[in-house]
């Protein structure tokens, strides 16, 4: 079949231009979406036209809102929402990740009118509350374990479901649900619209798209090869009791006025913000100890500009997309030289040349090297036994 968008169309798509309406694009700009994933140019306009979607991303790609901004959209224009039972179906592996997508999907459709209403149900905690909160769901989040419960209790039906989406569907089969799996399926209607995802494209998921796809829409997200060279690297030597000092000189120094300095442990990342914070220096957290809520106040601040220095854990920069992220620290070094590389990327995208700093102590060098090695790059080390850092 021939693309209806050419590839000049798609370079410069809009989540207007995909064909979402106002409520959604509105909402889309809110969460500081600026312009479309690649996998979500992708996905969106076949979902729209009720295609089913065969989907190889990762998390970090986009690819929950590459789905639940058509879905949303699709409500949008029928307007049938609150029916007696759910029309969309989306399965997940693990209980955060049925409360993420949930989440997706209610600050994406904040603006719809009518509401479309999306419960999460997982294991692992009270049937009871789960049992009366489906009623009257447009959307269900589910794991394949607590959704087999719950019809078992009657709570609901899957006879309306038009749309299932299978996401994360190797690391379902990785977790042992495939049992589970087939059996939900069974009791879903057989003409619906199917959106499968997965991070690989092995055997099992080959299967389930040959059982359960029909002619789908073939996406596969190549993750973006960071161009190294863009990068200017830099590393400065240090005594370990010295690294907060010299962060704060580097940034008051370099007058930095963004950036994102790394670290291994939450406690730290605490730390560092406090120590920042009493020297004059705007900074906040985000790690895995901290809300989703508050997780999100802090990206949105630091992509808006609103804050000088975020201080992240590696787990939590993973999904981090800042276009022109001028500064990178590796306050501490990240354990595998890829996490160092991933890391440092963020500020060598677009075309757009960015530096990254690492602090080393004695205790580093020897990984540092390893790392280094790896890249297939030298980097310069800087000593910094001479520079004096009182007052910083
Ligand atoms: P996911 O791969 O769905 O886990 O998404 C990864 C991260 O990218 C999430 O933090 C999203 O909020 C963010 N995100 C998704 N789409 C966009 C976009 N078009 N522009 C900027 N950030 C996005």
């Amino acid at each position: 079949m021939v693309d209806p968008l050419s590839e000049a169309e798609k370079n410069n798509a809009t989540f207007a231009s995909l064909g979402l309406s106002e409520p959604l694009v509105k909402a889309a700009t809110e969460q500081l979406y600026t312009r479309p994933y690649p996998i979500q140019r992708d996905a969106i306009p076949p979902i729209l036209r009720g295609k089913d979607i065969l989907g190889i991303a990762k998390t970090g790609s986009g690819k929950t809102a590459s789905f639940v901004l058509p879905i949303l959209e699709l409500f949008n224009r029928t307007k049938r929402v609150n029916g007696r039972y759910a029309s969309v179906l989306v399965l997940v592996p693990t209980r955060e990740l049925a409360g993420q997508v949930a989440d997706v999907f209610g600050l994406l459709g904040e603006h719809l009118f009518p509401k479309v209403k999306t419960v999460a149900v997982y294991g692992g905690v009270s049937i009871n509350p789960q049992m009366i909160a489906v009623h009257g769901a447009d959307i269900i989040v589910a794991t394949p374990g607590r959704l087999l419960d719950l019809l078992a209790q009657r709570a609901l039906r899957l006879s309306d479901v038009e749309i299932l989406v299978l996401d994360e569907a190797d690391k379902m089969l990785e977790l042992g649900f495939a049992d589970e799996m087939n059996r939900l399926v069974d009791l879903l209607p057989q003409k619906r619209q199917t959106i499968l995802f997965a991070a690989t494209l092995g055997d099992a998921i080959q299967d389930i798209n040959a059982a359960l796809l029909r002619t789908p829409v073939k996406i596969e997200v190549v993750e973006e090869e960071t161009n190294i060279e863009l990068i200017e690297q830099l590393a400065y030597k240090v005594e370990t009791e010295r690294k907060g000092p010299l962060l704060r000189y580097l940034i008051k120094t370099e007058v930095m006025k963004q950036v994102l300095v790394f670290v291994s442990s939450t406690r730290t990342a605490d730390n560092l913000v406090v120590k920042l914070t009493k020297n004059g220096i705007q900074a906040a957290a985000i790690h895995g100890q901290k809300g989703q809520n508050v997780r999100m106040k802090v990206l949105q601040n630091f992509k808006a500009g609103k804050l000088r220095v975020m201080v992240a854990t590696d787990l939590l920069a993973r999904g981090i997309d800042i276009q022109l992220l001028p500064y990178v620290i590796n306050f501490d070094l990240p354990r595998s030289p890829k996490d160092y590389i991933h890391r440092i990327g963020r500020t060598g995208r677009a075309e757009a040349a960015g530096k990254a700093i690492s602090l080393i102590t004695p205790d580093d060098e020897h990984h540092f090297q390893i790392i280094q090695k790896k890249m297939g790059k030298r980097v310069e080390q800087i000593d910094t036994i001479d520079l004096d850092l009182a007052g910083y």
